[in-house]
């Protein structure tokens, strides 16, 4: 078995310094470590470490996130995605807040809204030093390496899950279940990384399976996926003489739910003919193609076409905004990319 304290020795050295976590010696903090938990589902570190700072200014404590207006919330999350996220956060801020505090818990905090297993297990142990071994992404491939489990993923994963645990019962580990989790997070993200792992630095060489078995970057394996389908929606740049554009409110629930947008057709499997898309236009205008933009969303591929116009007066319904207003908006990033081909400022680096 590989020893927790070869891991935690290891990480005493080369722990990651990520802006949500205590320094050593410090009590974590359970608000900063389950905000940051919920922004990382989905979502790389590089991505959330911007938003975090931001929404930590915005609303340092559970108190001021539960008493928060949820458009105040949404407009702080645009553009980290996954919106059902952000809408869960604040239900889970205002149950937090009113039962005075997070539960201490697996069993309470997995009642909470927004709560699965895994973050779970990943407050519990880091916040409140339950003795549990979180299971992401990085961990999932550490233990499938260090254990050269080769059945293809999902269905190995109560496998490695049940792996997982057996290195938290180590009795180093039980001693600090916060540092251990959170080493396996760091091992995962440094060292035993998703393309080749660099074996020769990793404190477990010596007791990984897939290493001797010469198999471990082929860890782990994944049943083949298919491929997702593609969607198309046409939607609309409406400008007028005062600078300012036409924007409307998606529904409350569902997809990117009570998130702003550029009015437009729905998404579907066909391409739009011109006399459909103009039928869903806000108003008779000179359109022009204004560029394509392509998101990729969990369950399908979306292109769209933005169709751009300036008129004198905008008479339709839907709410005007100031263009110079746009990056205040709730904007999700999709949005963002079409309202990006005519306000270039409000490209991101990696958008397509
Ligand atoms: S020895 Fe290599 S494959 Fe095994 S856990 Fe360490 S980095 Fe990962």
């Amino acid at each position: 078995m590989p020893p927790a304290a070869a891991l935690l020795a290891w990480y005493d050295r080369n722990r990651r310094h990520l802006p949500w976590r205590a320094q050593t010696g410090e009590a974590a903090d359970p608000y900063r470590v389950w905000l940051s938990e919920i922004m990382l589902q989905q979502t790389t570190v590089a991505a959330v470490i911007p938003y975090y700072g931001r929404f930590l200014t915005r609303f340092p404590d559970i108190a001021a996130l539960a008493a928060a207006d949820e458009a105040a919330v949404m407009a702080a999350w645009a553009g980290l995605g996954y919106y059902a996220r952000a809408r869960n956060l604040h239900a889970c801020a205002r149950a937090v807040a009113a039962a005075g505090g997070f539960p201490r818990d697996l069993a309470g905090l997995r009642l909470l809204p927004g709560i699965g297993p895994y973050t779970a297990a990943a407050v519990a142990a880091i916040a409140f030093g339950v003795p549990v071994v979180p299971v992401d992404g990085n961990v999932e491939r550490v233990v499938a390496r260090l254990f050269a489990i080769a059945d293809p993923l999902p269905e190995s994963r109560s496998r490695i899950a049940a792996a997982a645990a057996t290195l938290g019962g180590d009795a180093a580990a039980l001693a600090r279940p916060a540092d251990f989790a959170q080493a396996l997070f760091d091992l995962g993200a440094t060292v035993c990384g998703p393309a080749a792992p660099l074996c020769t630095l990793c404190p477990w060489r010596d007791d990984c399976a897939g290493q001797r078995a010469g198999i471990a970057a082929s860890l782990p394996r994944r049943a083949g996926r298919k491929p997702r389908p593609l969607r198309h929606g046409v939607h609309f740049w409406l400008a007028d003489g005062a600078g300012r554009v036409l924007l409307r409110r998606r529904p409350p629930r569902g997809l990117l739910g009570g998130m702003t947008e550029l009015p437009g057709t729905p998404w579907r499997p066909q391409p739009w003919t011109a006399e459909e898309w103009r039928r869903h236009a806000p108003m008779p205008a000179p359109w022009c193609v204004a560029g394509t933009v392509r998101h990729g969303f969990t369950h399908f591929e979306l292109h769209l076409t933005l169709m751009a116009a300036e008129v004198a007066a905008i008479g339709v319904s839907g709410f005007l905004r100031p263009i110079t207003a746009l990056p205040d908006e709730a904007l999700p990033s999709v949005m963002r990319k079409c309202a990006a081909l005519r306000v270039p400022a409000l490209r991101r680096a990696g958008d397509a």
